[in-house]
This record gives C-alpha cells, structure tokens and sequence, in this order.
C-alpha cells in the first residue's frame, strides 16, 4: 500500500490530485488549514465514492504544526511514498502596492511551506528507502506575471528548490520534481472578469483552460516515474511556452 500526503487537498488542483491517487490505491492524506467547511464537504464526497481519506489541519508555514501534521501522519502509517506541496496562495498587486508584509505572508506559505514539509518527511524517505516529493510551482514562476511579482518569485524560488533538493536526494533514491501548471479553473482565478479569462485563453495554444484534472495527471506520472528527478513538468496547454 501506497501513502500520499496532499497539503491544500481540499480544494481546487489539490483535491483532483488527491482524488487521482485514491483512484490508484494510495492512501490519502489531505492537509487544510483554514477552510473546515470545505475540507469536512470534500472528505464526505470522497467517501461518498468509497474513499477514506485522513484530514489533517495545519498552517504550512508554522513550523510546529507541521512538525504536529507529520507526527499525526506517521502515527496513522509507516511511511511517506509522495509528498505533494500543493498549498499556496496568490497575490495580484503592483509592486508599488505590494507591502513587504504581502511578500512574507506569500514566501511563508509558498517557499517556507515547501520547505518545512520536505523537511519533515525527507529522513523518514530516506530511512524507508526512496520517496517522491512533488512540489506546485507555476508558469508564472518560469516566465514571470506583470502585477504578481511577488507570486512569480515565490514560485520561481520553488523550482529552484526542487532542482537543488533533486540532486541533494537522488543518491538516497528520494526524487523531486515539480509541476508548473498555466491558468488553472480553480477559486484561485475566480477574481478574473469573463474578459480577462477570455483574454488569457486566447494566448493559449490549446484554446481551453485548464482543469485540475489536467494537474492531477501530471502529478501522479511524476510519482510513478522511478527515473525522472529534478524536473519542472508544464501543464498549461503550451501557455507561456
Ligand atoms: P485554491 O483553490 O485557492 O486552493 C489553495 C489551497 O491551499 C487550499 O486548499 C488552502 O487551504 C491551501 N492553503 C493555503 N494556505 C495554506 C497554508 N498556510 N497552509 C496549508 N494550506 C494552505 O488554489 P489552487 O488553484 O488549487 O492552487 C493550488 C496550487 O496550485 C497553489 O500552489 C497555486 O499557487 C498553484 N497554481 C495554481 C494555478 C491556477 O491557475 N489555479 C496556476 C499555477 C499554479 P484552506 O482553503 O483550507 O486554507
């Protein structure tokens, strides 16, 4: 039996991910943090459908809760086989208007996030003999989004993370990649106009938005693919390419 922990899985892209991998048998694990609502509603739904999944409250980045979370985690199973860092949160300013409180709230969550869980879960990988860590970065963290400067270098710093921690890991067979998903039908974008939306579609090769499905996919590729470490997989529909 496989074991999979999805922080921010209650929601959006990382519900599809968790869902993708209770498909395939894993046991799930859905991190939250402040939507109880939502989180109790999904894990009804997956039940609904047959599935058990554990939730697991934790502010991603407070070090003590998630030093808790992975207590409680490994209280529940032995051992950690994929990590995904989905858990982030966005910010549409200019710079001029993004306060330096907004860019620490976004690097908490978005980098120190990423960090601190990897953190927790890499010794225990190790210790079980391999592991895969799958981190959400963005496209806008590859090409860089006028008026999200501070998202685009959160999510730029992730993939420069997983590459560095890739090659640190490889040798002990734990692998990291990341996906770099493009415009994404999630609550995330649900500030965008029907024009802005429109507009965004029309710069996208394959003409539709994309699903979480569609992120959902990639990410359970990347925990099967025993070879492939240190990469950032896009899915966005050739966005941004
Ligand atoms: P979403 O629907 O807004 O969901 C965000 C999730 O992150 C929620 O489950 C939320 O949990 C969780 N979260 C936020 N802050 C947290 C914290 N401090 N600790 C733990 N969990 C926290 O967003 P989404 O679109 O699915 O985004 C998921 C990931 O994909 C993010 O990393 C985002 O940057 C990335 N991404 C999204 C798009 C897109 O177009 N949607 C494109 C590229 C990349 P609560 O609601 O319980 O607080």
């Amino acid at each position: 039996m496989k074991t999979a922990l999805i922080t921010g899985g209650t929601k959006g892209i990382g519900k599809a991910v968790a869902l993708e991998f209770l498909k395939q048998g894993y046991e799930v694990v859905l991190n939250y943090h402040s939507d109880e609502r939502s989180a109790l509603a999904t894990q009804d739904e997956f039940n609904m459908l047959g599935y058990c999944p554990v939730l697991l409250r934790a502010d991603v980045s407070d070090e003590l809760q998630v030093r808790q979370m992975f207590k409680e985690f490994f209280g529940i199973y032995e051992k950690l086989d994929v990590l995904v860092n989905n858990a982030g949160i966005s910010l549409v300013r200019v710079i001029q208007d993004t306060a330096a409180c907004d860019w620490d709230k976004i690097f908490n969550v978005n980098v120190k996030g990423v960090f601190l869980c990897s953190k927790a879960v890499v010794d225990r990988m190790i210790g079980n003999g391999g592991g895969s860590i799958i981190n959400v970065s963005s496209i806008w963290g590859e090409v860089g989004a006028s008026c999200e400067v501070a998202y685009s270098a959160s999510k730029g710093a992730v993939i420069a993370f997983t590459k560095a921690l890739s090659k640190e890991l490889a040798p002990s067979k734990v692998r990291v990649n990341c996906v770099s998903p493009g415009v994404i039908d999630t609550e995330m974008n649900s500030h965008l106009t029907g024009d802005e939306m429109q507009g965004l579609i029309e710069q996208i090769p394959a003409g539709r938005i994309g699903y979480p499905e569609d992120v959902a996919k990639a990410c359970l590729y990347l925990a099967e693919a025993d070879y492939v470490t240190g990469e950032v997989l896009s899915v966005g529909g050739g966005f941004g390419k």
